[in-house]
């Protein structure tokens, strides 16, 4: 059997009382995903599938940022964005500032098999999953305490005003989002990433996970990437292409790549930045400059890791 691998990130930015408090429910959390992921490739399927199948879990736990648990935007509503990204072919998907899908990563492959498009935003992404019959849900669903009690706090601290508290919230840099990387028995490799993005963001703003590019990146001949961090520097240095290139123009290998864009290159960018990423090999690696990255990693090698810290890998 051809080796197969998984890797799948919870998102890298500041440490909080909350997570130290819900460690074991990240890592929890980062291991359903995971092992989700690898069955779908154990039993045959693609990584395509194993990257939205890991997704899936991750935006249907709420403590992660994205699907349920989204961030709140400066009005206190939920607008998500996603992406998927096939290696085989370089066929991608994109979908931003959607509202009410429970799993914006599957209306993103969606829109990559079903339309003639890539990339849907806003009312137009709603109305086509609605056509397609992809599962929406009240807004309720999506608001968890954490993310409500964020905002006001931020709000609070901020002298009530959307202005403060926005300027509040990009001195404490608070996101998160949640990605995955896979490759399959057939030697394929995909990136999926999906994210409620930045906290008090303004309504409408689009950040990197949607772009293919920069929040996900899959081409066969060199590796799969997702990202996470300051959506806004990840544009900036088109992240997750970066890596990817550097292998393929530079003939750096996988590690080497992804340490040298975050160590060395990006090393006085401001700004928190994680990836994750992985090639034909099954060569697995994680990089983050910031306080912590929820992330695992699984391969048919027996290799198993997860972390919310720096202290490991
Ligand atoms: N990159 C995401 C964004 O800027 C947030 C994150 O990954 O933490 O929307």
């Amino acid at each position: 059997m051809n080796k197969i691998a998984i890797a799948v990130h919870g998102g890298a930015g500041p440490d909080s009382e909350f997570i130290r408090q819900h460690q074991k429910e990240y890592e929890q959390g980062i291991q359903e995903a995971m092992d989700a992921g690898y069955r779908v490739l154990e039993e045959g399927g693609s990584a395509l599938d194993a990257v939205e199948e890991a997704v899936n879990y991750l935006e249907d736990n709420p403590l992660f940022n994205a699907g349920r648990g989204s961030a709140l935007n400066k009005k206190a509503e939920v607008e998500m964005e996603a992406s998927i990204m096939n290696g085989q072919d370089l066929k991608s998907g994109a979908v931003s500032i959607v509202k009410n899908v429970k799993n914006p990563v599957t209306l993103a492959r969606a829109i990559m098999e079903k339309t003639e498009h890539i990339y849907i935003g806003d009312m137009g992404a709603l109305e086509f999953a609605n056509q397609i019959g992809l599962k929406v849900m009240p807004e309720a669903y999506f608001i968890t305490d954490h993310a409500f009690e964020q905002y006001t706090k931020a709000l609070k601290e901020a002298d009530n005003t959307m202005e403060g508290a926005g300027q509040y919230q990009v001195k404490r840099k608070t996101h998160g989002t949640v990605g995955a990387v896979a490759l399959d028995k057939e030697g394929n490799v995909a990136a999926a990433t999906s994210t409620g993005g930045t906290e008090n963001k303004a309504p409408g703003r689009i950040g990197d996970s949607s772009m293919i590019g920069t929040g996900s990146y899959a081409n066969n001949k060199t590796c799969a990437v997702s990202s996470t961090g300051d959506g806004e520097v990840l544009i900036q240095h088109v992240m997750a292409f970066h890596v990817s290139a550097l292998i393929q123009y530079k003939g750096l290998g996988l590690k080497e790549a992804c340490h040298y864009l975050m160590h060395n290159e990006l090393k006085d960018a401001e700004g928190d930045m994680g990836i994750i990423a992985l090639d034909t090999t099954g060569t697995v690696t994680m990089e983050f400059n910031s306080e912590r990255m929820h992330r695992g990693y699984k391969t048919s090698d027996g290799e198993q890791f997860i972390a919310n810290y720096p202290d490991k890998l």
